[in-house]
C-alpha cells in the first residue's frame, strides 16, 4: 500500500529511549531527561504580547504564502544587522519550522543521482530527507580529536561530479561545535568552480559562548552566492511549538521554487506566529536572549567539568548550541545499549551517539536546570562505577 519513498523513512532511534523514559516515569519512576532538543525557558513576554495583539487585532486569515512583508523585512533586517547579508524579499521565504524549510529546500534540489554530504556527527533529519527524496548519503566523519569539524581536504575528498549539496551546521547538535570564519572560508575555496549548493543550518547562532558565530554565506562572494541560510526561533527564543523558520538565498528561482511547492502545500504558516516572530527578530527580545545564554554557558561549564571528572568519559567543550556528545568508548561500543542500561538503573535519559551517525558516544542536552544537571551526573558518575 505504502509507497517507496514513504519506506525509506525510519523513525528516530531517539524515540526508542523517549518512549522507554515516558513509560518508566508513568510507573513513577524518578527520571532526569537530558534528551530534549529544545529550550527549558518560557518563550518572552514581548513575544507572547505579540502574538496576543494579533488575535485581537483580528490578524487571523490567510497571508501571503511566502510571509508578511514586515516579517520579511525584520527577516532581512536581522540579516543585515547580524550576518552582514543582504537579501531582498523574493530572496526569503519563511516556513513553519527550520524543519519545514529544509524539507522544502531538499524537495527543490534533490533528486536520484544527486549525491550529499553531510558531515557526522549529523541531526537526523538531513540524511532522511536525502533519502526521501531518492538521493544519496555522503558522510564525513568527524570526532572530538578534531573538535568535530570536518576539514578542507576531507571536503576536497568527498566531492565527485554528483555531489549537488553539502550541510553545515554551525553550531551543531549534536556536539555544539562552531566553525570559524578562516574555517568557513577554506571549506568555501574547496567548493569554488562547482555547483554546489552549501545548505547553512544556523538554528543555534544565538547560542554561542566562546568565539564569535559567522554566517557561512558571509565569507566570500562565492559562498554567498552558493549558500541557503536557515534559520528560525526554536532555540534563540523559545518557541519551539509556534513552528517558524525561514531561508534565504541569493538565487532567486530556488526560493520561488519552494514558494510553489508551499502554495500548494501548506499555504502561508501561521498568522499570529509571524506577527509573533518579528518581535523575536526585531531586536525587542535581545534582553531574553542574553538571559537564556549566560544561564546555558553557567550549565555548560557546570555539565563539561563534571562529565570530565569521571573517570570513562571524556567530552568536548562545546562553543554553542546545548548539547555535550560525550565520548564513552573506553567504557561501550554500544551506545544504545549503553543508554538503555542508564536509564533503566539510574532513571538518566540521555540520546545514543549511534542515532546521529556516530557510535562510541551519547549526545547529553544541557537545555534543563542546574540542580537536575549536577544530579543527573551524579547518578551517570554512579552507573560508570559500576560498570567496571
Ligand atoms: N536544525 C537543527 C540543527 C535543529 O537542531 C533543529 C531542531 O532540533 C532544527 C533545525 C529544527 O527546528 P525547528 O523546526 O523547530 O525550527
Amino acid at each position: 500500500m505504502l509507497t517507496d519513498r514513504i519506506n525509506t523513512l525510519s523513525e528516530s532511534i531517539t524515540i526508542a529511549i523517549s518512549t522507554l523514559a515516558g513509560e518508566l516515569k508513568a510507573q513513577g519512576k524518578d527520571i532526569i531527561s537530558f534528551s530534549a532538543g529544545e529550550p527549558d525557558f518560557d518563550t518572552p513576554r514581548v513575544i507572547k504580547d505579540a502574538a496576543i495583539a494579533a488575535i485581537n487585532d483580528g490578524f487571523t486569515k490567510y497571508t501571503a504564502v511566502d510571509g508578511i512583508p514586515a516579517l520579511k523585512a525584520a527577516i532581512a533586517n536581522k540579516l543585515k544587522r547580524d550576518n552582514n547579508l543582504t537579501y531582498a524579499p523574493n530572496q526569503i521565504i519563511t516556513n513553519n519550522g527550520a524543519k519545514h524549510s529544509l524539507f522544502n529546500l531538499f524537495a527543490a534540489v534533490i533528486q536520484k543521482g544527486d549525491e550529499a554530504i553531510i558531515p557526522s556527527p549529523y541531526w537526523v533529519t538531513y540524511p532522511e530527507l536525502v533519502l526521501y527524496y531518492g538521493g544519496t548519503v555522503v558522510e564525513i566523519e568527524t570526532h572530538d580529536d578534531n573538535a568535530f569539524k570536518i576539514t578542507p581536504q576531507q571536503l576536497q575528498d568527498a566531492l565527485t561530479p554528483k555531489t549537488k549539496m553539502i550541510v553545515l551546521t554551525s553550531p551543531s547538535n549534536p556536539t555544539g561545535a562552531v566553525y570559524s570564519r578562516a574555517e568557513l572560508e577554506a571549506l568555501g575555496k574547496v567548493l569554488e568552480g562547482t555547483d554546489v549548493i552549501v545548505a547553512s543550518d544556523e538554528m543555534y547562532e544565538k547560542l554561542i559562548y566562546d568565539g564569535e558565530f559567522t554566517s557561512s554565506a558571509a565569507v566570500s562572494e562565492d559562498m554567498y552566492k552558493r549558500t541557503v541560510t536557515i534559520n528560525g526561533l526554536s532555540k534563540s527564543v523559545a518557541m519551539t511549538g509556534w513552528r517558524f523558520g525561514y531561508m534565504a538565498a541569493y538565487n532567486t528561482e530556488l526560493i520561488q521554487a519552494t514558494k510553489k511547492l508551499q502554495s500548494q502545500s501548506t499555504s502561508n504558516i501561521n498568522s499570529i506566529t509571524q506577527k509573533a516572530a518579528i518581535a523575536g527578530l526585531d531586536g525587542s527580545a535581545d534582553d531574553d536572549i542574553e538571559m537564556m545564554r549566560v544561564a546555558f554557558k553557567e550549565r555548560r561549564d557546570e555539565a563539561v567539568k563534571l562529565i570530565n571528572a569521571i573517570d570513562g568519559l571524556s567530552v568536548y567543550k562545546p562553543d554553542g548550541a546545548f548539547y555535550l556528545f560525550v565520548n564513552i568508548k573506553e567504557l561501550s561500543n554500544d551506545s544504545m545499549e549503553f543508554c538503555k542500561q542508564l536509564l533503566e538503573k539510574k532513571g538518566v535519559a540521555v540520546v545514543p551517539g549511534v542515532g546521529f551517525g556516530s557510535e562510541g558516544y551519547f549526545r547529553f542536552s544541557f537545555a534543563t536546570d542546574i540542580e537536575s544537571i549536577r544530579k543527573g551526573i551524579k547518578r551517570i558518575e554512579e552507573f560508570v562505577e559500576e560498570l567496571k
